[in-house]
């Protein structure tokens, strides 16, 4: 199984990413991907990149002049470096679309992944049109919609076929149920992929092999 983002570079980290990384590798996790920087050789993808217009209380500026600007500019430098998208993207979903059609050439096949997904289901097709893969996180274990939600994330859970989901933590961030609100860890992508087997009514395993699987082939690992 395969945390495909995680922050394990965080000051939430400082002390025991080491730590942390074995716990993960402990209970069967087999690679983790962290955010990181773009010229390193392992680089396998090129984000998390998107855009955000979500008030947070910490940052008052969404400007999404800006945001579209600096976003098609990363996927052009993801173009030039052959590397898939990992996109973030909060009630932007709409513009997010709109800049990838328009860009369609710059698109690797199989284009890249959108990052903790949320939206809604006419949202969720037209990603899935386009070739993304779908990564989900321990939020899917919450109950209710998260603020200007209006789409269970169980229902795009449903809605999404195995062979297009990936499976991650968001670490330190989106502790899946019963440790909300604690720090999460990779290794919690286990708790992220037993969930998605429960909503799918398939096999645990099934979905840890098909995942893994999905992730190889999206990374290129
Ligand atoms: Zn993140």
């Amino acid at each position: 199984m395969v945390d495909v983002h995680c922050h394990l570079n965080f000051n939430a980290f400082k002390d025991d990413y080491d730590e942390v990384i074995k716990r993960a590798f402990e209970v069967g996790v087999t690679k983790i991907i962290n955010v990181g920087l773009a010229k390193h050789k392992k680089v396998v993808a090129i984000g998390e990149i998107g855009m955000d217009y979500f008030r947070y209380k910490s940052n008052e500026i969404v400007d999404p002049k800006l945001q579209k600007e600096v976003f098609i500019k990363q996927i052009e430098l993801a173009h030039r470096l052959k590397k898939p998208l990992q996109i973030h993207n909060r009630h932007a979903g709409k513009d997010i679309i709109d800049i990838l059609l328009n860009h369609k050439s710059y698109l690797l096949n199989p284009p890249g992944m959108f990052h903790c997904m949320s939206g809604d289901l006419a949202f969720l097709k037209k990603v899935l049109e386009l070739g993304f893969y779908v990564g989900f996180d321990g939020n899917i274990t919450y109950k209710g919609l998260a603020p200007g939600e209006d789409t269970a994330l169980e229902d795009l859970v449903r809605a999404t076929p195995l062979d297009r989901i990936v499976l991650e933590t968001d670490s330190p961030y989106l502790s899946p149920m019963p440790f909300r609100g604690q720090r999460n860890e990779p290794k919690n992508v286990i708790i992220v992929g037993k969930f998605i087997s429960e909503i799918k009514g398939v096999s645990a395993e099934l979905v840890e092999q098909q995942t893994t699987q999905n992730t190889q082939f999206l990374f290129n690992l």
